[in-house]
């Protein structure tokens, strides 16, 4: 049967650098008996099971079997449970070619541990309590991070800012809801006094303000994503425009690549191309449409529907008009469809290039000759910075934010019973009533974190980070 993340008993081993040549390969090794397996594959000044944790020591990886020396290494050891998976642990520095890497990932096979699953080291210093599932996630979003945005925020996330906000939210709601359970055990020795206090919960209203302010840090918490989400994946930025308008050159311009097709013929970029770029700090997916020129049947047609689609699903859409032709029905159409778009009008350094047209917001620009292109990127980080602030007052920079749509569809079922909870104390509903909310709204936080987790949501989250993590 195929191991789980569950099958704690034998030590793990995997390549934990890309594979691949390199300076340097890393494999990383941990559980029980680690150090004594990995004695079987090491040759040094002494063994690894001799030397204390957070030392090093330099010798030779060999075959098991044959004694044969395979590579000249470091290893670091970690003692658990001061390590990061909490177990005994040995980092193996190679050298970073393929044929190393496998030949030692053999050797350390052969002596009966197992090939790690996708993130199972990150999964056993989960489940030896050294992380929680938040800053688990966080560790595979900086490991992921594409631009300044992603490390900074997965940073923070993997420092605790956001599992601290989650711990005191719910230790907030399981403050109330014992409170709560204690009115209900001892329903005699609630007091006129007691309701009167200045911010005390009356019975009718049991913790109002708690509940009012936990709602209020939820909602905070669910808005902070759109822009989470956008810093750490990057945006998707999508150049349209009719054929002709200047896309491809706007594109090869901007990704200083000569990928995208630069043709006369209208229509000749056919499908979309795409590039990620960064701007200002942000990871830009930046995609070359097809031209907007409505075709009979056909791959342009197809290139056209594709083209709309993907206009209709961007973050940002820039929108060339050709300033030699003028602006068309069409350009009107699709910048009538599509509200924020960054409109460019393109070709100014021709001399028969009409005026932008007054008023509309066009900057004007030459993608041929790159005249004015700061406007766009001055546009565009703009645009992207209040995406990422949320739009309308979510986080701004320096603030909490989440990335993880796991934890996105968690916060709104969270926030769900935590403000059923507060309009029904607010309504006067029974105290038990209320108590179901706040527990219901309690669990959800507790799944966030990991408290409360099942075997399938492991194997979702830790079976998205790389090997070796
Ligand atoms: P697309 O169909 O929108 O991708 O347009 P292209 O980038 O292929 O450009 C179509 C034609 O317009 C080509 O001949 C380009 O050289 C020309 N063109 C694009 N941008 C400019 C510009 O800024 N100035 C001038 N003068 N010509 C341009």
């Amino acid at each position: 049967m195929a191991r789980t993340y569950l099958d704690t008993g034998r030590p793990i081993f995997a390549l934990a650098t890309a594979p691949g040549r390199a300076a340097l390969a890393v494999i990383r090794v941990s559980g029980s008996s680690a150090l004594e397996r990995c004695d079987r594959c090491f040759s040094g000044l002494r063994p690894l099971s001799d030397a204390r944790g957070y030392s090093l020591l330099h010798g030779f990886l060999v075959d098991p079997d044959s004694g044969e020396r395979i590579d000249e290494v470091v290893a670091s050891i970690f003692r658990g449970p001061r390590s990061f998976t909490g177990e005994d642990s040995v980092e193996f520095s190679c050298h970073g070619s393929p044929a190393v890497a496998s030949r030692a990932l053999a050797a350390l096979e052969r002596t009966g541990m197992s090939p790690a699953l996708p993130g199972e080291f990150t999964f056993r210093a989960f489940i030896n309590g050294k992380t929680d599932l938040v800053r688990a996630e966080a560790i595979a979003e900086l490991a992921g991070a594409q631009c300044e945005s992603a490390r900074a925020d997965a940073l923070s996330r993997l420092s605790g800012t956001l599992s601290s906000e989650y711990a005191s939210l719910r230790d907030a709601m399981l403050d109330l809801l014992a409170e709560i359970e204690a009115r209900l055990d001892y329903p005699e020795e609630e007091g006129p006094d007691e309701a009167d206090a200045a911010g005390a919960p009356s019975p009718a209203q049991p913790g109002l303000a708690v509940l009012a302010s936990c709602e209020a840090r939820l909602e905070r918490l669910s808005r902070s994503y759109l822009g989470g989400r956008l810093r750490q994946e990057g945006a998707l930025v999508v150049v349209a425009g009719r054929p002709n308008a200047g896309k491809s050159s706007l594109f090869n311009l901007v990704t200083r690549e000569e990928r995208a097709i630069v043709s006369p013929e209208p229509g000749t970029t056919r499908d979309w191309l795409e590039a990620w770029i960064e701007i200002g700090g942000y990871a830009v997916r930046l995609v070359d449409t097809a031209g907007l020129r409505r075709a009979e049947g056909g791959v342009e047609a197809e290139g056209v529907r594709r083209s709309l689609d993907l206009s209709g699903r961007a973050d940002v859409v820039v929108y060339l008009a050709d300033g030699r032709a003028g602006l068309s029905s069409e350009d009107e159409e699709f910048i009538a469809r599509h509200p924020g778009t960054i409109k460019l009008w393109n070709k100014i350094d021709a001399p028969d290039c009409l005026p932008a047209p007054r008023g509309g917001g066009w900057l004007p620009v030459s993608a041929k000759k790159g005249d004015r292109l700061d406007s766009l990127e001055a546009a565009l980080k703009k645009r992207l910075d209040s995406l990422a602030a949320g739009g309308d007052g979510g986080a701004s920079s320096g603030e909490i934010r989440l990335a993880s749509e796991r934890q996105k569809i968690l916060v709104d079922r969270c926030l769900e019973s935590a403000r059923r909870a507060r309009e029904g104390a607010a309504a006067g509903l029974p105290l038990d009533a209320i108590a179901l909310d706040l527990r219901e709204a309690a669990g959800f936080l507790g799944e966030i974190t990991g408290e409360i987790a099942g075997e399938e949501v492991f194997d979702r989250i830790f079976g998205s980070f790389c090997l070796g993590k």
